[in-house]
Formats: structure tokens, sequence, C-alpha cells
């Protein structure tokens, strides 16, 4: 990866060179929060989602977010400083004024920034910092790794294995080179040789994976996942709008979803329908909005989106996502615009 003048990184994202997008740096000049892609997500709980990469080296056939190489809609990846990601998560746990997790997960794998461990290591520093937990899908991941990982402080890894079957496994995660073998061993030694703790988190996709859900059940327990917390996550999946739709499927509904958890709760004698409180998530304090919708600003161009037809911007302090725009952003410009959403506190903003 080479740096360019302007803070901005080139790379290939994967496969050929088809599939080359530009990486995009985010240091200090960016608050890290308002954008669903990198930064700092608060939902008003005492857990940060901690987003330092939306790189992603998998193209799954169900992904929500349409990440990876044969990624669609996306202009850009992001990638954060993560010296300047730790120190808006130190402010932002001040703030709250009580301890908080650190989840760091991803529009993407968070595995694929090179200083992951360091980041785990910073976050590990703050006082205030109770569990760090990070997702994966594990194609980056090694024993070597885990082991890293395990030192800087990481207390849980959820690891998506949505198939045990080699072809299947490939399938799904719409890459010849996904090696589900590979991630299994590493999965084993976790477990049987890490402090740190392992949660596997399939995504269940109706009509293709429903026969390798009991397998992986079997396999979490068998291998003594989950010694602190659930050893299981199972996801539904859920068609979203920029998401990709496997052909063919239709999401379940969320009753059958349970009924057949509850049913493999009794076959298995383990827990799988999950509350937040089961990882001592609970109601906190939240950061301030700045915006409101409706509300009309001006803000300063500072990037490029992270969508096609969208620009990286700034106000208050935040990042706002202009969206339903065209051309090169006009970096340095100020631009008028409504601020047309702030759920979560992730803004976009249209212009006028
Ligand atoms: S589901 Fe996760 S691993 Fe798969 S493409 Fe999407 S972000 Fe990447």
């Amino acid at each position: 990866m080479k740096r360019r003048k302007n803070g901005t990184y080139s790379t290939k994202t994967g496969g050929s060179s088809k599939f080359r997008r530009r990486v995009f740096y985010i240091d200090r000049a960016f608050p890290l929060l308002g954008h669903i892609a990198f930064g700092i997500i608060d939902r008003g709980t005492n857990l940060l989602q901690v987003r330092p990469s939306s790189l992603c080296p998998l193209s799954c056939i169900f992904c929500s977010v349409d990440a990876g190489p044969l990624s669609r809609t996306r202009a850009v990846e992001y990638m954060v400083n993560i010296e300047h990601l730790a120190e808006w998560f130190r402010q932002i746990v001040e703030y709250k004024g009580e301890k908080v997790q650190a989840h760091i997960d991803a529009a993407g794998d968070p595995l694929t920034h090179p200083k992951i461990v360091g980041l785990v290591e910073k976050l590990r520093k703050i006082k205030a910092t109770s569990v760090i937990s990070m997702e994966t899908h594990g194609l980056l991941l090694s024993t070597s790794l885990a082991d890293k990982l395990d030192d800087a402080g990481l207390d849980r890894l959820n690891l998506s294995i949505d198939a045990l079957d080699l072809s299947l496994a490939k399938r799904l995660a719409g890459a010849n080179y996904y090696n589900i073998m590979r991630v299994v061993e590493v999965a084993k030694y976790i477990a049987s040789s890490l402090k740190m703790d392992l949660l596997i988190a399939p995504v269940w996709v109706p009509g293709l994976n429903d026969e390798e859900i009991p397998r992986i059940i079997e396999f979490a327990l068998e291998i003594g996942a989950g010694k602190h917390w659930p050893p299981l996550g199972i996801q539904k999946y859920e068609a979203h709008k920029y998401g990709r739709k496997p052909e063919g499927v239709k999401p379940m509904r969320w009753s059958e979803f349970y009924r057949k958890l509850e049913i493999w709760e009794q076959e298995y004698g383990v827990k799988l329908i999950l509350k937040p409180e089961d990882f001592g998530i609970r109601k906190a304090k939240r950061v301030p909005c700045p915006f409101k919708k409706g509300e009309t600003l001006r803000v300063r161009v500072v990037g490029p989106g992270w969508l096609k037809n969208e620009w990286l911007a700034v106000a208050r302090n935040r990042v706002v996502s202009v969206v339903g725009v065209e051309g090169p952003p006009p970096v340095g410009r100020g631009i008028r615009v409504e601020i047309i959403s702030v759920k979560d506190g992730i803004y976009l903003g249209a212009p006028l």
C-alpha cells in the first residue's frame, strides 16, 4: 500500500485489478462520529462499536453491507488511524462516565486493519474500558494473530462460521480462496489454548445452510466455545437495501426463527436466544446529536463518499455523508445541505 500526498492510499481490495478500489485514510483531521463505515457508533448503551476499516477480503453472497472485492455499491474504502480512534473512544467513554465495552466490528472485516493488534492494546490501556470484543469471518485469522490479540487484551472473538462444508462455505463467502478448515483449526486453538472467549456466530440463510446450523452448534459445544459468554450467536439473514441478496432466498419470519432456536435450545441444552443482558449491555448516556432532521446548514466537503454518488463532509465536529451527488468531491468547499437522517448517530445530508 503506498501513501499518497493528499493523505489517501491506493490498494487493491482483492481479486483482479477489475476490483481495485481506493482506500481513503482517515487521520486526525476527521471527526470519528457520524459515519456507518468508520469511527465510533454510539447507540445509547454501555457498548461502543469501534470501526477501524471498511475493507473485507470476502464477498459473502448475503452480505448486508455489500462488502468485499465484488461490491457494486462502494466507491472507496476507509481505514482509520488507530491512535486517533483510541483517543475518540477515550473521550466518549469519559463523557459517558462509566465503564464501556469496545466492540470492534466493521462494514467489512476489522482484521483487514494492519494495526489491529495495536488498536486492541490501546483500547485495553484505557481504564474505563471493560470488555473488548471483535467480529470477524476469520479469513485473515491465524494462530499467531490470535495469540497476539489475546496478549493485547481481547476478551472475546465473535467468529462467523456459516458452514462447515468446504464447498458450501466457499459459495456462501463468494470466494474460492476461503478455506473453512483453516478457520476451524484456529477456532479450536482459541477455545482450547487462549484466555479470550470464542463465540461462533453463523448467519442462517434459509434454504442454503439449514443443515449446517445444527452441525455448527455441535462444533461450538465440542470445542468449548463460550467460556464466559454464550457459545453461539445465530444471526438471521435479512435483505438490506444496499446488501447482497442471494437468488431465491426469502428471509425467514422472526417467529419462525425463534421457534427453531427454541427447539435447538432444548435439543442441545444451550442458550441460543440471546439478549443484550447476556453480554452485560444496558442503556447508558448517549453522545449528543448536534443536528436535527430537516435542519439546513453548511458542511465542508473533506473527501470521497463511501458509496457511489456520495461525498464525505464535516460540520460541528461530526462527519456527514452527503448523498445524491455526482462527480468528484469538491474537497475544501462549503456546501449547504439538509440533514435527512440522524438515526443512531449516523448523519446523512442532501445538497440544496
Ligand atoms: S458478511 Fe462480513 S465477511 Fe462477508 S462480505 Fe460482508 S463484511 Fe465481509
